[in-house]
């Protein structure tokens, strides 16, 4: 099973990915956890992005894409995974399709969460990335650049709308649940 994980900053997708990705015996593959890695152990494509997270912006596709592909080439992911964060882009759903053939997605699970829970949640999450002014930049380049991505998935009938306000063991139930349902 390949599964895609969509939603804006602070919906829960990255808990829930983890979650999920446990119960199915899949892998969490999470962009911006390995680019958090990078910068943790200060590697050169770590110097690279740091500044870019701290904005709140995105990481160019180039690098992203790279990065993700050999993630997905490692032999754990033959068993399915869950891509939590990618793609973000046009370009970079576009380099996805390359890699996986346009059917390469079984499904992709779509975060609904009110703005103002949102804001709240990332307050008080604290991560480095987190500071006021990021989070408006991230919800931002989000509306600009990822929301288009739903319309790109919904035209291909394999997204299901999952709402993410709740207990997380709740939002993990009707996940699985939406994920059986289709
Ligand atoms: P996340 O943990 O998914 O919220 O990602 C944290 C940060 O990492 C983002 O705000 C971006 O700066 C960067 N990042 C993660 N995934 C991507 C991606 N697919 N494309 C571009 N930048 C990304």
């Amino acid at each position: 099973m390949r599964l895609l994980f969509i939603g804006p900053p602070g919906a829960g997708k990255g808990t829930q990915a983890q979650r999920v990705a446990g119960r199915l015996g899949i892998a969490h593959i999470s962009t911006g956890d390995m680019f958090r890695a990078h910068v943790a152990n200060g590697t050169e494509l770590g110097k690279k992005v740091d500044a870019i997270m701290r904005a709140g912006e995105y990481v160019p596709d180039e690098i992203t894409v790279a990065m993700l592909a050999e993630r997905i080439a490692e032999p754990d992911a033959e068993a399915g995974f869950i891509l939590d964060g990618f793609p973000r882009t046009a370009g970079q759903a576009e380099a996805l399709d390359e890699l996986l053939g346009d059917d390469g997605l079984d499904r992709v699970v779509v975060f609904e969460v009110d703005e103002d829970e949102l804001v709240k949640r990332l307050l008080a999450r604290g991560r480095a990335d987190d500071t006021e002014e990021t989070i408006r930049t991230r919800f931002r380049v989000y509306q600009e650049q990822t929301q288009p991505l739903l319309d790109f998935y919904e035209a291909r009938d394999i997204t299901v709308r999952v709402n993410g306000i709740g207990d997380v063991e709740e939002i993990t139930d009707r996940i699985l649940a939406a994920l059986n349902a289709r």
